[in-house]
């Protein structure tokens, strides 16, 4: 196999084109000393008539310090699933090339294939819920752009087994995709780290989960500089409206209480696996490096309808995994409340 270069694995249109250059783009850096009339902005300053920085380079900076990574190895976007999709239009030609994905996991691997007309290989997880090396490496193919591992993987919970992720990592030369949306809640060291290694690396983390900021829709790339270029070639310019820039900022100055948070939600995790184990039709609780257990019960439909008449909604996964609800860790109030619930079915 081919060594990953980036020429070979972007779409010809994606390199070729010339990419839209915003009235802002071109004075970034410039301040507030000069008179901007070059973007048919309102004039009259309200504190967002202007329209936000498209480099984002405060928060980049910012994410660059938390992760020990340069500026040139983040690119933002409206949520994670806004990165998805540009990794979708970036790399994969419609109607040409391929992914991989390996179910159960994220939904919007699948979605994004189907909209973008990319073929979705699925390989299954094992019955440990880990990737199955040899069926993944057979499932490649000259079409194959992407693999996409969610590490802890949702709806399972666990994490993936870095000798496994690093097997994949080696074999494969097209683009290897590790989401870890929910990293910061597990004992697994991020991917960030090994990005050196492999030029063909790209890791998505977000704002929405550990970090408590799921209304401001900020997903966070990580990757090797000419992985971003392509994508910041292709991405919206404004992608991140000012008051998501400002209130990520805000956010990101508070990192003891977000670790706070993490290590309660952790904690109340743990509790609640022990407290679902003794609930009589709770059958299996796996094991979890997220902020959600999946359990089995004797019938998911059945209890998600229960439970749902004593107001409290979970996720019924039954139709991916049988009998199996998934619960996000709540609250101590509201994790006491599903317990004692649970408890009077
Ligand atoms: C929640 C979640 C995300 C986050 O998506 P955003 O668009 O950033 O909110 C990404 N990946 C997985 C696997 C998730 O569960």
């Amino acid at each position: 196999m081919k060594p990953f270069a980036i020429e070979n694995i972007t779409r010809k249109s994606v390199l070729e084109m010339i990419p839209y250059s915003s009235a802002r783009d071109e004075f970034n850096g410039f301040k507030s000393d000069l008179i901007f009339l070059d973007a048919n902005e309102n004039p009259f300053n309200n504190g967002l008539n202007r329209y936000p920085d498209s480099t984002q380079l405060r928060l980049k900076s910012e994410f660059a310090r938390l992760r020990s990574v340069a500026d040139d190895n983040i690119l933002l976007g409206n949520g994670s699933d806004e990165l998805l999709d540009l990794i979708f239009r970036a790399f994969c030609e419609p109607n040409i090339d391929s992914i991989i994905s390996l179910p159960p996991t994220y939904g919007m691997y699948g979605v994004l294939s189907a909209v973008n007309a990319v073929k979705n290989w699925e390989v299954p997880l094992t019955n440990e819920f880990q990737p199955d090396v040899q069926s993944i490496i057979s499932a490649i193919d000259s079409s194959t752009k992407v693999i996409f591992l969610c590490s802890p993987n949702n709806p399972t919970g666990n994490a993936f087994s870095a000798e496994k992720i690093l097997k994949i990592l080696t074999e494969f030369s097209g683009l290897v995709v590790i989401d870890e949306a929910y990293i910061d809640f597990s004992q697994q060291k991020s991917w960030i780290e090994k990005l050196a290694e492999f030029p063909n690396l790209i890791i998505l983390q977000t704002m929405s989960k550990a970090f408590g900021m799921a209304g401001i829709r900020l997903g966070v790339l990580y990757a090797n500089p000419s992985i971003i270029r392509i994508l910041t070639k292709i991405k919206p310019p404004y992608n991140i409206n000012t008051l998501t820039q400002q209130r990520a900022l805000e956010r990101l100055s508070d990192m003891a209480q977000i670790r706070f948070e993490i290590d309660q939600i952790i904690q109340n995790r743990n509790f609640i696996t022990s407290e679902l184990l003794k609930i009589p039709f709770v059958e299996k609780v796996y094991p979890s490096d997220a902020n959600f257990v999946l359990i089995k019960v004797d019938d998911a439909s059945f209890r998600y309808k229960q439970l749902i008449a004593s107001g409290i909604v979970v996720r019924n996964r039954s139709h991916e995994i049988e009998n199996c609800l998934r619960i996000t860790v709540g609250t101590t109030d509201q994790n006491s409340n599903l317990i004692q619930t649970l408890k009077k079915l």
